[in-house]
Formats: C-alpha cells, sequence, structure tokens
C-alpha cells in the first residue's frame, strides 16, 4: 500500500464534533495537516476550541468554530447547516462528540441519569446528524462519515460504566453498518471501535487502571489522541476508498487483561453499583 500523498485531503471540508479537546482536536489537527478545512466544533467550550483552531489554521487551511450542545435537536440541524452553508458544502463528517461521564459531577450522577446524557449525545446526536449531512452528502454525489465506538461493545465488559458504554456505542456500531448501506455508493461509512486512549479521565485514573489499561493492550500501553487521529485520517482519505460499513479496531490489539478486580472505591464502574 502506498503512504498517503502529504495533502490528501487539499480543499475538503471536514467537520469534527467535540473537537475542543481529546481525540476529537488530535482529529482536526490531523485532518488539518492533510489540506482539509475544518469546521472545529465544541460542546460547551469555545477557549478550548479556539486552541484547537490555532494549530488548524497554521497548517495553512480555514478553520471555522462552532460551540453547539448536541443534547437538543434543533442545535444538531443548525451544525449541519451552518457547516454545509460555510464552503458549500461537506465533504467529511466526523461524529466524535461524547458526554464525558468519567470525571466530574457527571461522574456521580445515577445510571439512568448517566444513560439519557449518554444516549442524547454519543448515540441519538450521531445518529441524527449523520441521516442529516449524509442525504445531503448523497444529492451531491460524495462524501465520508466517521463515527466513534467502543471495542468493548462487542466483547462485553462488568461494570455500570461498561454497560452505558456497551449500550450506547454498540448503537452506534450497529447503526454505523446499516447506514452505509444505505447511503452506498456515493457515501462511505465506516466506524472506530476504541480501546483505552488517554484522555481526561486516563490522565488522572488511578494506577489500577493505568496498569489495566496498559496490559489490555498488545502494544502493552495507553493508545494516544493522535493513534486515532491518524487512523481516522486515513479512513476519510481517498486511499480508504474500498472501505465502507466497517467496524475498525483502534486499541493496539485486545489482550485479556490478568489483573485482579479493583478495590471498590477506586472503580468508577462500581459507584452506582445497585
Ligand atoms: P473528551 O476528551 O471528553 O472530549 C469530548 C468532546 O465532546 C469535547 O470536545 C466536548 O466539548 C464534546 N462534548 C461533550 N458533551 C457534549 C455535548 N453535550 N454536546 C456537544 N459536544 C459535547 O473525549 P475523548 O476521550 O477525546 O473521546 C472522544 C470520543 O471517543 C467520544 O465519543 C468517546 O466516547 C469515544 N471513545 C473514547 C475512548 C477513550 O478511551 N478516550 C474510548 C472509546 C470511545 P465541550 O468540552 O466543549 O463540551
Amino acid at each position: 500500500m502506498s503512504s498517503p500523498s502529504p495533502r490528501e485531503l487539499a480543499n475538503r471540508v471536514a467537520v469534527v464534533t467535540g473537537a475542543s479537546r481529546g481525540i476529537g482536536r488530535a482529529t482536526a489537527i490531523e485532518l488539518a495537516a492533510a489540506g482539509a478545512h475544518v469546521v472545529v466544533h465544541a460542546g460547551h467550550d469555545g477557549r478550548a476550541a479556539e486552541r484547537t483552531a490555532e494549530p488548524v489554521r497554521n497548517r495553512g487551511v480555514e478553520c471555522r468554530i462552532v460551540v453547539a450542545d448536541l443534547t437538543a435537536d434543533a442545535a444538531q440541524d443548525a451544525l449541519v447547516e451552518d457547516a454545509w452553508q460555510w464552503r458549500d458544502g461537506v465533504d467529511i463528517w466526523i461524529n466524535n462528540a461524547g458526554v464525558d461521564i468519567l470525571t466530574g459531577d457527571r461522574r456521580r450522577w445515577g445510571f439512568e441519569q448517566r444513560l439519557d446524557a449518554l444516549w442524547q449525545v454519543d448515540t441519538r446526536a450521531t445518529i441524527r446528524l449523520s441521516r442529516a449531512i449524509g442525504k445531503r452528502m448523497v444529492q451531491r454525489g460524495r462524501g465520508v462519515i466517521l463515527n466513534l465506538g467502543w471495542d468493548g461493545a462487542e466483547r462485553g465488559m462488568a461494570g455500570d460504566t461498561a454497560e452505558l458504554f456497551a449500550v450506547c456505542k454498540g448503537a452506534v456500531m450497529a447503526f454505523t453498518r446499516s447506514l452505509a448501506q444505505s447511503l452506498a455508493p456515493a457515501v462511505r461509512v465506516n466506524c472506530l471501535a476504541l480501546g483505552w486512549i488517554k484522555t481526561a479521565w486516563g490522565e488522572q485514573a488511578s494506577a489500577y487502571w493505568q496498569d489495566r489499561a496498559r496490559e489490555e493492550s498488545l502494544a502493552d500501553r495507553w493508545g494516544t489522541p493522535e493513534d486515532v487521529a491518524r487512523i481516522a485520517r486515513f479512513l476519510v482519505s481517498p486511499q480508504a476508498d474500498f472501505i465502507s460499513g466497517q467496524i475498525i479496531q483502534v486499541n493496539g490489539g485486545h489482550r485479556e487483561s490478568p489483573t485482579t478486580p479493583p478495590p471498590q472505591p477506586d472503580h468508577p464502574e462500581q459507584t452506582h453499583s445497585s
């Protein structure tokens, strides 16, 4: 396989939701390095979005910031319309935005409250945004959609948080396969099933989780946002034109962890166990 040309996304328009930090931020910068003009979306934090926009623009492309809480249908519709109007169409749409239920106040929310929050953004918004942008892309005759899933959704993992992510990311993965069928051949749709990627929670996770994340990857380390961004760049590029309807695991290769169960207070999944 030949390596991607340096600016293989030149003049394409890409939207990355949840690009204010973590994986979305790294992806927006990576797509800019490939030549794409990028809509940097953030849920709430406009300043953080600016911190993504700066390195994006430094790569010689245009950048538009949109701050919108994707909990509401109207905000989702407005984001699609705004992004489409910006440069007369969208070539690449990455549904990366996800509610953080692992750090801050949401960590202490009840199971059902966290389920509603995750479902609303990670699942429902991904579905609605994909359908809306996909319809426009089909009418235009081209486009690529990339969704974000979780490798544990297919494998299973114990704990409240794992159950929540299994439902919400498993639905996204199943939806991806069907949407790819609906939008073919004009539009390709794929999904990344991520393993342990070090972002906000990973930075502050306990020694138990630091070890477990490392042990559960054949790579013997956490994944980085940049690991994910490089795969995303390839999948939305013309080099990946023959890949659609796929769930691609990005976890360094999974292996079962020999680690014993964690002590209760240290285990986010057990916080609300019944
Ligand atoms: P993160 O660092 O927590 O960033 C989440 C992004 O989503 C932020 O830009 C945030 O913007 C945005 N967001 C949160 N709530 C939102 C809302 N209500 N409306 C619109 N945007 C909202 O996340 P990450 O770890 O990089 O993960 C990125 C994606 O990969 C998520 O879908 C996540 O579920 C998935 N994933 C991650 C891992 C992992 O190990 N990190 C594993 C599997 C899957 P604001 O801060 O401005 O609200």
